[in-house]
């Protein structure tokens, strides 16, 4: 379909910006819509996987990400109190030079956010979205939008546009963006966590730096349940202390910087994932299409494989209702596997259960040395199974060139 058209994206988040940016550079007229005041990202940081950067690639954005952020080479996990390594996911099982980005929230939002204006994309902040009908998005404060040809949901994990609530999950985790500590023995280069059965969990990812002149930074997180988060703030800051250092000690250098509660933001997670991304006069990308714990690290990549594949069905396929079609096929397969994963997944890592994290520790974590266990489980953290880069016409090499390559930005 030619350019030409106008598109409403409700939600400035990895999604509507990235999709924003695509459409707008392909000649469709673009607004988005966000509730803030002023856009901005929320959380600490994540892993851009290799299939992420080959979207930013697409959108010339790989080599300012790679700048900004830090190699991750290696999910590594040890349970206490035996210390056994539990979880030891190493990229180059899959591809010597393959690897994970990890990126600050702030610096992932600052690269799409400025390439989303350089591309003319409007902005229309301080909206909150309630509905969309008839083409035109309604607003809490009673008002609508212009009229659109399109209009997208890329609100996020709780947005009133999703047909479907989703299902909250008991645990999610305190997070915080805290300086990289010298010589703190940490592997700059890996996530670590540390867990006591799957009821507590500690982890440190290297995530770079917001700006050039910015400190390198690691995001910090704690597993919490939602339901213990009142008890948690009504209780001194140095007992929550006391206890992270009893699962990992030598995090000292960060739980120092933690002087308050409020150095510490709470995210709940959910999971869902709709049958279809379309519904009535509506498509959805991102978590608003499907969520999950981040577990697998998969949010943002997917966020970034729906733009992509959005913009290019919409630039590529003839009608618009095609080119929806279109796009929902893509997404689907890739989508559906990666739901299960995670669904699989997450109560090994954070839950009540005994059960799980006991064939975790001895099961499942000595059954990941031996071939081709390692090489499945790196293909399942990078995000290709399941071929979604084929999927949307884009090819495997992508991935490949985007995390590796200074040459590897490809947008004109
Ligand atoms: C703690 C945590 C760690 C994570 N780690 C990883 C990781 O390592 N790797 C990874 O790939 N993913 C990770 N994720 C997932 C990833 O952050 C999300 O999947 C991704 O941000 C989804 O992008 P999105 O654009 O769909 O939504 P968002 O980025 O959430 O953007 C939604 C936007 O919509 C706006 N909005 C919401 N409601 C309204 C409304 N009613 N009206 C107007 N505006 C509204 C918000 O202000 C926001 O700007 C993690 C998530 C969390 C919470």
């Amino acid at each position: 379909m030619r350019g030409g058209l106008d598109v409403g994206i409700a939600g400035c988040g990895v999604a509507g910006l990235a999709l924003g940016t695509l459409l707008a550079k392909a000649g469709w007229r673009v607004t988005i819509y966000d509730r803030l005041e002023k856009p901005a990202p929320l959380g600490s940081g994540l892993i851009v996987q290799p299939v992420g950067m080959a979207v930013l690639a697409k959108l010339g954005l790989a080599g300012r990400a790679r700048e900004l952020g830090a190699r991750i080479d290696r999910l590594f996990g040890r349970v206490l109190p035996t210390d056994r390594v539990v979880l030891d996911v190493r990229y180059r099982a899959l591809d010597p030079l393959s690897h994970g980005i990890g990126v600050h929230r702030g610096a992932l939002f600052e690269i799409l956010f400025a390439a989303a204006v350089a591309a003319g994309v409007a902005f229309e902040p301080h909206r909150d979205v309630r509905a969309a009908k008839s083409g035109r998005f309604q607003f809490a404060d009673g008002s609508e939008s212009a009229h659109f040809h399109l209009l997208v949901d890329a609100l996020g994990v709780r947005s009133p546009l999703s047909p479907k609530a989703g299902r909250p999950l008991a645990y999610g985790a305190l997070w915080a963006s805290l300086d990289w500590p010298d010589g703190g023995g940490f592997d700059a280069h890996a996530l670590e966590q540390r867990y006591v059965a799957a009821r507590r969990m500690v982890g440190v990812l290297p995530i770079g730096r917001l700006g050039e002149q910015a400190p390198q930074q690691a995001a910090f997180f704690w597993s919490l349940k939602g339901g213990d988060l009142g008890a948690w703030r009504n209780t001194s800051i140095d007992v929550w202390k006391d206890e992270v250092r009893s699962v990992w000690p030598q995090t000292e250098p960060f739980l120092a910087q933690v002087k308050t509660h409020n150095d510490l933001v709470f995210a709940n997670y959910t999971h869902r994932t709709l049958a279809t991304p379309l519904s009535r006069g509506i498509v959805h990308v991102g978590d608003s299409f499907r969520c999950t714990s981040p577990q697998l690290g998969q949010g943002a990549n997917m966020a970034l494989l729906d733009a992509f594949a959005l913009s290019h069905a919409l630039t590529s396929v003839r009608g618009l209702d095609e080119a929806l079609e279109a796009y929902a096929r893509m997404r689907l397969t890739h989508t559906q596997l990666y739901q299960l994963a995670s669904w699989l997944f997450t109560p090994v890592y954070q839950s009540d259960s005994s059960m799980l994290p006991f064939l975790r520790d001895w099961i499942a974590g000595p059954l990941s040395r031996i071939p081709p266990v390692p090489q499945i489980l790196a293909a399942l953290v990078t995000g290709a199974i399941g071929s979604p880069l084929q999927a949307i016409g884009a090819e495997p090499m992508d991935a490949r060139a985007a995390t590796m390559l200074p040459s590897a930005d490809v947008s004109s």
